[in-house]
């Protein structure tokens, strides 16, 4: 196996490059950090780290380009993100291989992470028109009361291993139309892709005739994402990760009163009620608890199934995850790909014996599947049914695991729910009017995602995306999000020959 592993990665390291070019991006010069695949662990390239001055001097640069881009009209800030847009049309497959290659994702999802790149790039070109501001009724005659939202500044982007590029665009496309400027600190996992993403940037600023310093990449792990925390001149900071980041992060953006996106980890549940269809329920709870191998943040970790049917529906899912093919993602025909590295496997190793441990029982899947290399570290999804909702299940394991639990009264069985420390997606499965209203009304779901007779995950541009509690309460993507990427100023203006003021008063 060893052989084959190492004349694998040395095939996947060539196709790495020949992507790269492809996609015009000169493959780095080695450094001391390693890029690598986890469909077999090995070393595709490696780059050098951003250094503390070339943070500072990326800083600077949005800074310098900032005070051009932001009086640029929207709608011609738009020509930017429509030429990205074609770009990644016409690079799509490459693109999505090079996800595949450096996130192990499987081609069908690697792919739908790059359409959502071009998805999101339409919504940013049409918003470009509708950055819209109110005019609301002055109570002073003689006078219009308006707001106008302005660009707001650096956007410092922190961004996670799961999604290395959807998750970029969502935020790059709508700061750019805002007329903001970006400094990109992808994971220190998934530096390839972000190389990749920064040179079609580039190249569509240049072809545009926009300053292509708008776009500055920084390459490393956390303490790099440090200084771009820190620096006074990054205006936003919009972090996408684990609530340990978060915890640290928030805190240092507040110190400086900056402002924080936050989208951190999720615990996502569906419940499934007696009159649900289980065909359906069964097929969404799959694809949202294995796709992906686990490793999304709306990943569904929690199932709260009335007593009445779970039999059956865990049947069906049981054998649907029996019959699961997992291995290399570019081989038509998986559906699991790897975890991203040992540490995902340890973790979830560690959260299925805690499981056990608290009367935990095993339905299927859970052990590791060999064949590919000690270093690559493939899963069979599992699923557990648990007699409670014990600190394990309230917790994020980034991994397939998947908790089932019995309900008898839709109140507790939302109370369950609603009982663990994340707020990001949710939904159930019924075919009863008042079960899905009473959950999405104001006592129903408290996540900022909430749905019926669909998973959790896979959310469309168009909405808002984000969660509460400890998810961090950012918003993203569609619907108002990019207020959050501009900043809004009040406007009185008085066109009469009188100075009356507000409430009334008198100063004479
Ligand atoms: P992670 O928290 O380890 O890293 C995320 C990013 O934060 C990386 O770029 C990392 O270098 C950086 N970082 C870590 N500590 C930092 C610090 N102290 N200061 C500055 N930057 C720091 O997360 P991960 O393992 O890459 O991704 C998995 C996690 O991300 C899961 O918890 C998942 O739920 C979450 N996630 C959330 C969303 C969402 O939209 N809510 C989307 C994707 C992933």
């Amino acid at each position: 196996t060893q052989a084959l592993t190492e004349r694998t990665t040395r095939e996947l390291r060539d196709r790495t490059e020949m992507l790269l070019r492809g996609l015009g991006a000169v493959p780095p010069e080695p450094g001391s950090l390693p890029a690598r695949t986890p469909i077999t662990g090995g070393e595709l390239a490696s780059l050098p780290p951003s250094s503390i001055i070339d943070v500072d001097l990326a800083i600077g640069a949005a800074d310098r380009a900032f005070r051009e881009w932001r009086s640029v009209p929207a709608p011609q800030r738009a020509a930017l993100v429509r030429r990205l847009a074609a770009l990644l049309t016409e690079h799509q497959d490459e693109l999505a291989e090079l996800v595949t290659l450096e996130a192990g994702k499987i081609t069908a999802e690697a792919r739908g992470e790059v359409q959502e790149m071009i998805d999101i790039c339409e919504f940013a070109i049409g918003l470009s028109r509708q950055l819209y501001g109110r005019t609301m009724p002055s109570e002073r005659p003689g006078h219009r009361l308006m707001e106008t939202w302005h660009p707001l500044g650096v956007v410092g982007v922190i961004s996670a291993f799961n999604f290395p590029v959807a998750v970029w665009a969502w935020n790059t496309a709508l700061a750019l139309v805002c007329g903001d400027t970006v400094v990109w600190k992808p994971s220190e996992t998934t530096p390839l892709t972000a190389l990749a993403c920064h040179t079609l940037l580039r190249r569509a600023a240049m072809e545009v005739g926009a300053d292509p310093e708008v776009h500055q990449l920084i390459q490393g792990a956390a303490e790099v994402g440090t200084r771009l925390v820190d620096d006074p001149r990054v205006a936003l900071v919009s972090a996408t990760g684990s609530v340990r980041m978060g915890r640290t992060v928030a805190p240092r953006v507040a110190a400086r009163f900056g402002r924080c996106l936050l989208e951190l980890g999720g615990n996502n549940a569906a419940i499934v009620t007696p009159s649900a269809d289980l065909d359906l329920a069964a097929r969404a709870i799959v694809f949202a608890a294995a796709g992906t191998a686990g490793q999304r943040c709306t990943t569904m970790r929690r199932l709260i199934v009335h007593t009445s049917v779970v039999g059956p529906l865990l049947d069906r899912v049981a054998a649907a995850y029996r019959q699961l093919r997992v291995g290399n993602p570019l081989d038509e025909g998986v559906l699991v790909g790897p975890l991203i590295n040992s540490q995902g496997y340890l973790g979830m190793q560690s959260a299925l014996r805690r499981a056990l441990e608290d009367g935990g029982e095993l339905v299927c899947g859970g052990e590791r599947v060999e064949g590919f290399g000690e270093d690559a570290f493939y899963v069979r999804p599992a699923l557990v049914r648990m007699p409670a909702q014990t600190a394990v299940v309230r917790e994020e394991t980034f991994a397939p695991i998947l908790y089932a639990m019995t309900y008898n009264d839709l109140d507790a069985a939302i109370e369950l729910h609603n009982g663990v420390p994340q707020g990001l997606s949710s939904s159930l499965f019924t075919q009863d009017q008042r079960e899905a209203e009473r959950f999405l009304a104001a006592d129903g779901s408290d996540c900022g995602i909430a749905n019926i007779n669909i998973g959790t995950s896979g959310a469309e541009i168009g909405g808002a995306f984000g969660g509460e509690k400890e998810t961090g309460g950012g918003r993203e993507s569609g619907s108002d999000s990019w207020k959050a990427y501009m900043r809004r100023a009040t406007n009185t203006v008085n066109y009469s020959t009188e100075l009356p003021l507000a409430q009334g008063i008198r100063f004479e």
